[in-house]
């Protein structure tokens, strides 16, 4: 029997040809140059229109002075910053391909990107020069180049200093029959299992996701208004809407380059945006912190959740709480993607408060499947047309190619069919109902995510094995409806000779040792837990469901 494929509702968009560079100034809606694009929450500089476009021109002359060529992956750390978008598409204006790097990594974790990407080049924060100094000592090859101000501290120009001085570059021209192939970004993720993989993003993967995404919002979203942008920029949530939608849009971006609830709230009060582009441990702010109520949040209309699951009792608490504080009727919608989506892969439509409850119908130019994830057939549909929970496949020109120098994990990744391109497996269980719309309901990958960050359980148990004490661990996500997002959680068993130290002296030890090794997103904030053994299948495989599981028999302190 033909597999049963879920089309989109919407018609297909046209893929413009070009480089991403040339499309994201391709300016659509005739934007004034001198309207910001970008203001500083902290310290209100900004960077209008036009100053973006020059300082992203010239700075990508000074980087191909510098070397820098086609090709060339070239990893960029920073805070969020005005000049974030610059500085990407600077480097994409060279025909190279951005890496890049969440601010908050640890030494040990910078290093082990930079290797994987194969970057040659590393364009850093001053902010964060003691990280990357000890992090780049293993990589003789790797040329530093130090973000903002004018010099670093050896004399050589920073990338601030060449987007100011330098004349402007003719952009790389990348033929229409390569923007399928030719990378743009290189974005990090776990994807279904094992270590963080660099998911190859090309140019057309990025521009079609542009697109996509502007059809399905439509005229709903008011592009004069400004919107806040506290994602890391770092992240394809950030990449995608604060580097290009806004940027292609004409919109006004506020940046933050770390999130502080108070001073979020200032600035919708200031700023007044129409739209928020929030994660779900935010909305629970929105929804009961006292702060909320000593600004003026009138300005908002709807408030836009992607990057983990929001609950619609969370979902509906929250338009509520608007509709008391400040009267106005708000609606609170999802959207749903992965990294190897570029990201948006579906979206509520503006206004269906019939279909808020799901995470949308699927975008422009995509298909979906939902399988059995064992069996890999159709799963059944019942009686209200509605399919049973499985798991979402999907294809379009929106979908990476597959991961950096990694077949092995892109060949499990993709399938394929006897019909067309092959199918991407998301690692999410989901239902397809009658009219297209799609609900999340489980996620059988094993990437945890911690306030719509990811946190890799492979990699913090190789943590875990590294310490004496520890003969074996695991580690799994644990959903707080509490603080609407999922928490890590280690288990651990412990060495013969450990155990006369006492269990909570153990675990206290752990905790503060694990604690210094992982960026702040991945420490364990569910708890460490002893136990005997981790569940094992035959093959050795780690039964984390059974983890899981055991903590509500456990009565865990969650
Ligand atoms: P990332 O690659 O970091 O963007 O993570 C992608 C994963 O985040 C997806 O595979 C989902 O598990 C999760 N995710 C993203 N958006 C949603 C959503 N609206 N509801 C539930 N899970 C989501």
């Amino acid at each position: 029997m033909p597999a049963k494929i879920y089309h989109s509702p919407y018609p297909d968009v046209v893929p413009f040809q070009g480089d991403l560079t040339s499309f994201i100034f391709s300016n659509p809606n005739n934007t004034p140059g001198n309207k910001p694009s970008y203001i500083d929450v902290d310290t209100n500089a900004f960077r209008t229109y036009n100053e973006v476009e020059q300082r992203t021109l010239s700075l990508a002359y000074g980087l191909r002075e510098l070397g820098i060529k086609e090709k060339d992956n070239v990893a960029f750390i920073s805070p969020n910053s005005i000049d974030y978008a610059i500085t990407c598409f600077a480097i994409i204006g060279c025909g190279a391909t951005v890496v890049p790097a969440s601010a908050s990594l640890t030494v040990k974790e910078l290093t082990t990107q930079l290797e994987t990407s194969g970057a040659r080049y590393l364009i850093a924060h001053s902010s964060l020069l003691a990280v990357v100094e000890k992090a780049v000592k293993s990589i003789p090859y790797l040329q530093v180049i130090q973000a903002d101000g004018e010099h670093d501290k050896l004399g050589k120009s920073t990338a601030e200093y060449l987007a100011s001085t330098c004349p402007a570059s003719e952009l790389v021209t990348i033929k229409p029959e390569e923007a399928d192939s030719h990378l743009s970004f290189m974005c990090f993720s776990s994807g279904t299992t094992g270590r963080a993989k660099g998911v190859m993003l090309t140019h057309k993967n990025i521009i079609v996701n542009v697109q996509q995404w502007t059809r399905q919002i439509g005229g709903e979203w008011d592009r004069e208004s400004t919107t806040i942008g506290f994602q890391p920029f770092n992240h394809i949530y950030g990449v995608h809407m604060f580097s290009c939608i806004h940027l292609f849009n004409g919109a006004t971006v506020v940046v933050m380059p770390r999130f502080e609830f108070g001073a979020y709230l200032g600035a919708i009060q200031r700023y007044k945006p129409e739209t928020l582009f929030s994660v779900p441990p935010v909305i629970l702010l929105l929804k009961k912190d006292p702060r909320v109520t000593q600004y003026d949040l009138s300005s908002v209309k709807r408030i836009m959740s992607a990057a983990a699951p929001l609950s619609n009792e969370l979902r509906k608490a929250v338009e509520k709480r608007f509709e008391d504080a400040f009267g106005t009727t708000i609606f609170a919608f999802q959207a749903w993607g992965l990294t190897e989506t570029s990201p948006l892969a579906s979206m509520v439509p503006p206004g269906r408060r019939d279909k808020a409850h799901t995470v949308g119908c699927i975008s422009p130019n995509m298909e979906f499947r939902v399988v059995d994830p064992e069996t890999h057939q159709d799963v059944e549909v019942d009686e209200d047309g509605c399919t049973l929970p499985g798991e979402i496949w999907c294809r379009g020109p929106n979908v990476t190619p597959g991961y950096f120098k990694n077949d092995i994990a892109t060949r499990n990744s993709f399938t394929r069919d006897n019909n067309g391109a092959p199918w991407f497996m998301t690692g999410d269980i989901g239902t397809i109902d009658k009219d297209g719309y799609i609900t999340i309901v489980d996620r059988i990958k094993e990437m945890i995510k911690y306030k719509g960050l990811q946190v890799i359980p492979s990699e913090l148990e190789g943590i875990l094995l590294g310490h004496q004490d520890i003969v074996d661990a695991s580690v799994v996500g644990i959903w707080v409806e509490d603080l609407a997002t999922e928490l890590p959680v280690g288990f651990i068993v412990i060495s013969q000779s450990s155990k006369t130290k006492g269990n909570n002296t153990v675990v206290q030890e752990i905790h503060e040792w694990f604690s210094a090794k992982v960026a702040n997103h991945k420490k364990l904030r569910g708890g460490i837990y002893i136990v005997d053994a981790i569940p094992k299948s035959p093959s050795g495989k780690i039964l984390r469901r059974k983890l899981k599981d055991s903590l509500t028999v456990m009565g865990g302190k969650i």
